[in-house]
């Protein structure tokens, strides 16, 4: 094992906060973790607190299956640094920077091989946060395979904002094949629509965004959105009006909301494409006025593999974009119960602890 001088002694305890349910958050010691083969120690500098994180584990631990929580570390968005390197961990080395992609795979069917090990359905899929220790602590124990180099442009909250949101808007971005050529519209200005909105208007497309959260839109707009449409009863002529009567060409439910994933459709062009990246919910249409008749092509996109992620951080680099211009609160892992609250009261932008 490679070590450097941050690493922690043997021995030596740290803070990490489990989720016990009821609105709670508890900060425990734990003993910090000694990397095995194929692992390394990362100390953690930033970790996002992700919409799934209260939906699944904070209020109550409702998950299955993949978000099925086992009363681990939470958080399934860290960036932080390489402090401590097991055996056969290939090129990565003490002080790298890096991004931890949120799930181990089993690394070995057709999903993991494609590095999407979010759709891997081994019993040996873990994700970070949900059923192996992840990033509200001050180090984390994660699988080579799993990390992501960090651009030195890029901050350590850019990086944890990447680890799950950005990345899974970049990603439906990609399956849509988004261009300077298209109008696109995102229902559900939460962290993954503002991310959409963000990486939508820096590859060319005229961006709209709607939410029932003005402060959401505002941000929308300071992330590249175009201002003209509210959530009105006039929303759709609205748009309607300002896309030549056409609709847009692409349409992006974040919402997860029947009346966002309605509205999409209903909003998008003749043969536009639409994405459903929210999830939870239903949604209920005519397939005939709706999809079939408009020539529309539906995608459903679900996260991202580690090679989107890989891309996603290319893309922001040499864009020089920061995504960490959609955190409104900043709190210490200290503070986490206070992090959770405001979160929780579902008017902020992105909530991000960080450990320095
Ligand atoms: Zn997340
Ligand atoms: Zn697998």
């Amino acid at each position: 094992m490679t070590v450097d001088g941050n690493q922690p002694s043997l021995g030596a305890t740290m803070r990490g906060v489990v989720l016990p349910g009821g609105d709670r958050t508890e900060t425990r010691m734990f003993p910090v973790p000694k990397p095995a083969t194929g692992q390394v120690l990362v100390k953690v500098k930033a970790s996002g607190i992700c919409g799934s994180d209260l939906k699944f584990i904070y209020h109550q631990h409702t998950g299955t299956g993949g978000s099925k929580y086992q009363g681990v570390i939470a958080g399934h968005e860290p960036a932080g640094e390489i402090v401590a390197v097991g055996p056969g961990c290939g090129h990565w080395k003490v002080g790298d920077r890096v991004v931890v992609y949120h799930i181990s795979g089993c690394g070995q069917c057709s999903e993991c091989r494609k590095g999407f090990y979010i759709g891997c359905t081994d019993e040996r899929r873990k994700a970070y946060g949900w059923q192996r220790d992840g990033g509200h602590a001050d180090y984390l124990l994660a699988e080579a395979s799993t990390l992501l180099a960090l651009p030195e442009s890029l901050t350590y909250i850019d990086g944890a904002m990447v680890a799950c949101g950005v990345a899974t808007a970049y990603q439906g971005l990609s399956r849509a094949e988004v261009s300077g050529r298209d109008r696109v519209l995102v229902v559900g200005l939460g962290p993954v629509g503002l991310a959409t909105a963000m990486l939508a208007s820096a590859s060319g497309a005229e961006v709209y965004g709607i939410d029932t959260v003005a402060a959401r839109v505002a941000l929308a707009q300071e992330l590249g959105a175009r201002p003209g449409i509210g959530p009105s009863a006039t929303a759709l002529s609205d748009l309607k009006r300002l896309t030549d009567g056409a609709g847009v060409e692409v349409a992006i439910d974040c919402s997860g909301s029947a009346a966002g994933r309605y509205f999409c459709l209903d909003a998008a062009a003749t043969w536009g494409r639409v994405v459903f990246l929210g999830e939870g919910g239903t949604v209920s249409f005519e397939p005939s006025p709706m999809l079939i008749r408009k020539q529309l092509t539906l995608y459903g996109s679900w996260v991202g593999s580690v090679e989107s992620m890989a891309k996603t951080l290319a893309f922001l680099d040499r864009l020089q974009l920061h995504p960490e211009a959609m955190v409104t609160h900043r709190f210490s892992l200290g503070e986490v119960d206070a992090a959770y609250q405001t979160f929780a009261a579902g008017s902020t932008g992105k909530v991000v602890l960080t450990m320095d």
